[in-house]
């Protein structure tokens, strides 16, 4: 790929001081001919040491990370650091405002559009923007998520696993000064999504999934920007007292046979909570028929033991939604 970005920005990336700003997409509709989707960015820089690339909103409807990146922007004081911090807390701006996951202009996942592509339309530009111009910058990347509208989650940090063990190292230590109460690892990376790219760019990374359900984990929330400060101080670039990090439990989710999907249309009632552990074979919930009430209700499984970290959290489901999946102990 040749092409070059169209996304601008009066941003000075080796200004000292703090900027709040945006990059701008080009945009042209009926309502605005030159207009320009304002992506909002933050640079936040002191001195010389490592880049912290830190964003939220990659999926639009996913809120703790958005909230906590929105007052870490206010709250950073250039004086107070030494290095950089560049902030994106809603990469994917038109799927955020939207309160979505995809993008209402060309239903784009940002986190299915890496490496991304400038003459793909608006979300592959975003992605090919944060990939080829902000990641060569970064010595740490944070992207963080929740479940969204569609899941609920045991809250966790995580990171993904790659096929540089030194590289996989550095994430993990990265993850747990951090400091969650579970810290997942993804054993794959798939390079669409943000944590593969920077593992293709050999940059460290970490995510999670910090609540769900299209609502706000005040908990998480807390439990966030106290690991934000405690990832900074971990680089070196924040030097101030910072909460201590709880006691975490090592988990990782090996392959899509730890999932469980709707085995019809209808209505779920899962027969697990959240946070439970289960064996394989063991009951996952039943599909309902309301409009067809002497009908048995369909059941699926767990093909897995382990802890059910994830469920649906909307009950109306169709054949193939995700309905739960487990993690087990261990790096
Ligand atoms: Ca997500």
């Amino acid at each position: 790929m040749t092409s070059t970005t169209r996304i601008w920005t009066d941003i000075d990336f080796d200004r000292a001081g703090k900027q709040v700003g945006w990059v701008n997409l080009p945009h042209s509709v009926t309502r605005s001919a030159y207009g320009m989707i304002a992506i909002p960015m933050a640079v936040v820089k002191n001195g010389s040491g490592p880049t912290a690339f830190l964003m939220a909103g990659n999926h639009g409807d996913e809120y703790e990370g958005q909230i906590a990146l929105c007052k870490l922007i206010r709250e950073l004081q250039p004086e107070r650091i030494q290095g950089r911090v560049i902030v994106m807390p809603a990469a994917n701006l038109p799927a955020a405002m939207d309160g979505a996951r995809v993008s209402p202009i060309d239903h784009g996942n940002l986190n299915r559009s890496f490496p991304g592509d400038p003459e793909r339309g608006v979300t592959q530009e975003i992605a090919h923007y944060i990939d080829s111009v902000v990641f060569p910058m970064a010595d740490m990347f944070a992207d963080l998520h929740s479940g969204g509208s569609s899941l609920a989650y045991v809250p966790f940090g995580s990171t993904n696993e790659g096929p540089d063990a030194a590289l996989n190292k550095r994430s993990l230590d990265a993850l747990t000064a951090f400091g969650c109460e579970y810290s997942v690892i993804w054993k794959h990376a798939d390079p669409r999504y943000s944590p593969g790219a920077a593992i293709k760019r050999g940059i460290p990374q970490i995510a999670g999934e910090f609540g769900g359900g299209g609502s706000v984990n005040r908990r998480m929330l807390a439990n966030v920007e106290a690991g934000l400060r405690r990832l900074l101080k971990h680089m070196g670039i924040l030097d101030m007292p910072t909460a201590p990090a709880p006691k975490t439990r090592y988990m990782n989710v090996p392959g899509i046979d730890y999932h469980v999907h709707a085995p019809d249309h209808g209505l779920f009632e899962p027969a697990t909570d959240l946070g439970q552990w289960v064996k394989a074979g063991d009951l996952c919930g039943h599909v309902h028929f309301v409009d067809d009430p002497g009908r048995a209700p369909v059941p699926c499984h767990f093909k897995r033991d382990g802890m059910v970290v994830c469920q649906r959290h909307p009950a109306r489901v169709v054949r193939g939604d995700c309905v739960a999946h487990q993690a087990i102990d261990g790096v």
